[in-house]
């Protein structure tokens, strides 16, 4: 079975990864590099259970198992740990007691801020380093038979006699498929003018990278951080396995530009997040910053995945939109998907709640 994904994000290797197990070796087209755009940049931190209540709570259960199975079967250290997780409120509007006995429960903790709540521990929270996670699954499945081409995909051309896919164009040239799977992140909404799909759209994130020169130890953290003018935002903090800590929070309305090469990185809100980790650690005030980043999470209007058949035309197939979850829920959207593409049904979850055709087609 010839099968083309589009997109090296997570989602697209994480298909490939699981259809390699099925002795598909599918084609994996991507623009720009492997896991490029937020699949590179994003947090990594990974939960058992903080879907509870939402339709993808079985997906995120079940990925949560996977990444466990994963750390063993991809034979390569990318970072992949349990931790304990943690909330803290810091405020530029009023100061907290640190009386409360979380407050020293994370040792780098040490400057602003109270720590008021065990959010997750070892059983329920784990973390990775996002790109090498993605790498290792692309490249696992290119061992076991995938390929990895590079090129811009500008069209799926169908048979609309057999209401068929029959390939895409890459760069202009025709390249056949049994089947294609669009798993191009926020990009997707392009997909729409080929294929009758929602609308997909992306949000603005941004993140910096540090390394201290003492290596903290192995915690995430959530922060209720409320800013002079009274708003209320949610950055996030992950020490990570190589040393490295991790902070993103405060979005940014610019609209997704064509390529992830042109997303362009804001000083001020990258300074704006140095400063927040120097206000809750002194030993995070004293490192570098390593890395400046911005990136797009994919979301659909309803903020749930859509992954499944595409309406219309067969063998055409979807696995985007999962938002601040993709880096956890990529394993079971690759398992899913890759029993739907070769089995013609997903066993190991429900892929009903997540149906492309749950939302209006954009266009078509
Ligand atoms: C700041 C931030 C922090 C996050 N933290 C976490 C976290 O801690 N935990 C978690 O689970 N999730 C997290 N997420 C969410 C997660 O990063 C995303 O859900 C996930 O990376 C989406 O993966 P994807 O493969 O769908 O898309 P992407 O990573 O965007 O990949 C899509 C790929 O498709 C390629 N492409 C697009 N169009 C074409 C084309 N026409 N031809 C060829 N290639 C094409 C692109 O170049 C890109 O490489 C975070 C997101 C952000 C923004």
């Amino acid at each position: 079975m010839n099968v083309i994904i589009i997109g090296a994000g997570v989602i697209g290797s994480a298909i490939a990864y699981y259809l390699s197990r099925k002795g598909i070796g599918a084609t994996v087209i991507e623009r720009c590099d492997t896991a490029c755009a937020a699949s590179g940049k994003s947090g990594g931190f990974l939960a058992r259970d903080w879907c509870v209540g939402q339709p993808q709570d079985p997906l995120a259960q079940l990925s949560f198992d996977l990444h466990t199975d994963l750390a063993d079967a991809l034979e390569t250290d990318y970072g992949y740990r349990r931790v304990d997780t943690y909330a803290m409120a810091l405020s530029d509007r009023r100061s907290f007691s640190r009386s409360n006995g979380l407050s020293t429960a994370v040792n780098w903790l040490n400057n602003e801020g109270v720590v008021h709540q065990l959010l997750g521990d070892t059983t329920t929270t784990a973390q990775l380093h996002p790109e090498r996670f993605t790498r290792a699954l692309l490249v696992a499945a290119c061992t076991a038979g995938a390929q990895l081409r590079p090129g811009t995909v500008g069209s799926v051309e169908r048979d609309l006699v057999k209401n068929q896919v029959t390939g895409v164009t890459v760069d202009g040239t025709f390249l056949s498929a049994d089947a294609v799977v669009i798993a191009m992140g926020p990009w997707s909404h392009l997909a729409t003018q080929w294929l009758s799909l929602p609308a997909t759209y992306g949000l603005k994130g941004y993140s910096i990278t540090l390394a201290p020169t003492t290596p903290v130890t192995a915690e995430a953290l959530f922060l209720d951080y409320e800013d002079q003018f009274g708003e209320r935002h949610g950055p996030e903090l992950i020490s990570r396995a190589d040393g490295e800590v991790y902070l993103c929070g405060f979005s940014g309305d610019d609209p997704l530009p064509l390529s992830p090469e042109d997303v362009s990185i804001d000083d001020t809100a990258c300074d704006r997040l140095r400063v927040l980790a120097g206000r809750v650690s002194t030993m995070l005030a004293e490192s570098t910053v390593v890395q400046r980043q911005a990136c797009y999470r994919p979301i659909c209007e309803d903020a749930m995945p859509i992954m499944g058949q595409i309406q219309g035309t067969r063998d055409a197939y979807v696995a985007t939109g999962h938002n601040c979850w993709g880096m956890l829920n990529a394993p079971g959207t690759g398992l899913a998907m890759a029993e739907l593409i070769s089995d013609s049904q997903a066993s190991s979850i429900d892929l009903a709640p997540f149906a492309p055709d749950r939302l209006p087609p954009l266009h078509h």
